[in-house]
């Protein structure tokens, strides 16, 4: 640093407010934690520019691990510099996220003694930092215009050298004092720029997944602060991420691989700040399968990589972790869900390519893990999705409680291998919402488009089901309760069976799969359905009958 070119302690101070408190002050505010041996003081920093990621779950469950695990903190700081690109309820829904997926955090917006967590209310704290470097010549005013700007990276791309702001391009690095007081003095807006120092060429990191990483030092004169004549004044992602996690005592930084190539400007200006260094965690992305390859999971184009496609769906809050635990530790999906969700992540064993998403071995363990709980943890669960998301549903639930837990009982309870026909609380509708009668619609007599498939005629249908209305009976025996279909069937010439109705087609109306799946498709609306008997008596004889007088008229 070349002290002539500095500009004066007074013209840096003159830009800052009088009562700016020194870096000292908050030093002090923001004490080292009491904190146990080892214990890791982690944080998420999600901006509101958008809704969170998968990806923001996925990281955010390895921050909260790590810090509990250690005894520490897990911090949630909204990191919102970027505020023209902010978007309406974006906190609102990181609230709710994390909130589902049972995310909770010891220190946010709402509580905690190392705030604020929110960045825009950071300013002076910052500027307290920015004007710390600018005094000692570590950093500079910039007045660089966005044309000139366009104009050196253009050069730079003709001439083949690398884009940034650094070398001879850093047009006001090495300014003339007297210049930059004239532009003061005209009022011209300013950024603050890092000055990167001279000399380093190689650097190397211990990242806690990865282990020692080397990279090329940093030469470009990041900027630090925004533009002058914004306010609040707000600064980059790179100096508030130096700036934050050092007095909010953070200790291991997890964030997406994509920064990686960022640490060594991040090396350089915890040192021009004289903070201890920092660990880095770098967690492979979450990636998804395309045609001959792979990629990220992209907010833009996959509907999946959004938080509220789970959500919105009803995807179990403990499937999805579950299957997230697995993909950040292999040995997690190996063992039981409660075992997994109870075993913390270990971030030695995260792997440096980032994992596929899947969403059918996903729906896949949702279903297992919905084949484990009880009719009434379903029932609850699927109400409370429904509040929510199939407000319609709701009523239907609440006036027909026992009703519903008999659906569910049906090849749930008691047996060896439950009914996996939930792999989300969104598939109840479509697969038990013919038991309930404001949800079912009966079939329109005997030409019903449901019908038709079956190929018996008309008034065979007529016949055979005014028979069945005239004789039910409401058997507890599945056996005998099928024999009276079986009997009636007989008596109006449907064949014993379909090896028997191949051979003589003539000399019957069809075979008693069509008698026995036209009592199905009366009872339940469909052709495919849980088992017959056990849901005939989850539905009890009156509207069995109903339904089965649907099929005469
Ligand atoms: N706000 C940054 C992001 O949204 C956080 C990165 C970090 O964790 O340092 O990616």
């Amino acid at each position: 640093m070349v002290e002539e070119l500095m500009i004066d302690r007074a013209v840096v101070d003159g830009l800052f407010p009088a009562d700016l408190p020194e870096p000292g002050h908050w030093e002090e505010r923001y004490p080292a934690r009491d904190l146990p041996e080892g214990a890791k003081v982690t944080r998420i920093g999600p901006s509101p520019t958008g809704f969170i990621h998968i990806g923001g779950i996925y990281v955010g469950m390895i921050d909260r691990d790590v810090a509990t695990d250690s005894g520490g903190v897990y911090v949630v700081r909204i990191e919102d510099t970027d505020q023209a690109r902010e978007v309406e309820g974006a906190l609102e829904q990181f609230d709710r996220a994390f909130e589902y997926f049972h995310i909770s955090s010891d220190e946010d917006r709402n509580r905690g003694s190392y705030g604020p967590y929110v960045q825009s209310e950071r300013e002076q704290i910052y500027l307290t930092y920015v004007r710390h470097l600018l005094r000692q010549g570590k950093a500079y005013l910039c007045f660089a215009t966005k044309d000139e700007l366009a104009d050196i990276t253009a050069r730079q791309q003709a001439s083949k050298v690398p884009t940034g702001y650094y070398g001879k391009w850093a047009i006001w690095r090495d300014a003339d004092p007297a210049d930059v007081a004239a532009k003061l003095a005209e009022g011209t807006p300013y950024v603050v720029r890092f000055r990167a120092p001279e000399g380093e060429t190689r650097t190397s990191f211990v990242d806690a997944i990865r282990d020692r990483l080397e990279h090329e030092a940093n030469r470009n004169d990041a900027v630090i602060l925004k533009s002058s004549d914004q306010s609040p004044r707000l600064p980059t992602y790179h100096f508030a991420h130096a700036v934050d996690d050092h007095l909010m005592r953070v200790n291991l930084v997890i964030r997406g691989d994509e920064w990686i190539s960022s640490v060594p400007l991040h090396q350089q200006l915890f040192a021009a700040l004289e903070f201890e260094p920092i660990t880095y965690a770098h967690i492979a992305p979450l990636m998804k399968q395309i045609p001959g390859g792979k990629r990220k999971l992209s907010k833009r184009k996959d509907p999946e990589a959004g938080v509220d496609f789970y959500i919105g769906a009803g995807y179990p809050a403990d499937a999805v972790l579950y299957y997230l635990r697995g993909l950040a530790n292999g040995r997690l999906a190996e063992v039981p869900l409660a075992e997994a969700l109870a075993t913390p992540i270990d971030l030695s064993l995260c792997g440096v390519a980032g994992p596929l998403v899947d969403l059918v071995k996903l729906e896949d363990l949702s279903a297992d893990h919905i084949a484990t709980l009880s009719g009434q943890q379903i029932l609850d669960a699927v109400r409370a999705w429904a509040v929510e998301y199939d407000a319609d549903l709701v009523p239907v639930l609440d006036n027909e409680k026992d009703l519903a837990l008999r659906a569910l009982a049906v090849e749930r309870d008691g047996v060896e291998n439950p009914r996996k026909d939930l792999r989300k609380w969104s598939d109840f509708r479509p697969a038990y919402g013919f038991f309930f009668t404001e949800l079912f619609v009966p079939v329109d007599g005997p030409a019903d488009e449901r019908l038709v498939p079956l190929g018996v005629a008309p008034e065979v249908v007529t016949a055979f089901a005014a028979d069945l209305v005239a004789q039910y009976e409401h058997l507890d025996d599945p056996q005998e309760w099928f024999d009276q279909i079986r009997a009636l069937a007989g008596k109006h010439r449907f064949a014993p069976n379909a090896k028997e109705y191949k051979k003589n087609p003539d000399a019957y109306v069809g075979s008693i799969r069509e008698a026995s799946q036209l009592v199905r498709v009366a009872i339940t609306g469909a052709t495919r359905s849980p088992d017959l008997h056990a849901t005939a008596q989850a539905l009890g004889a009156s509207e069995v009958l109903r339904r089965l007088r649907a099929l005469t008229s």
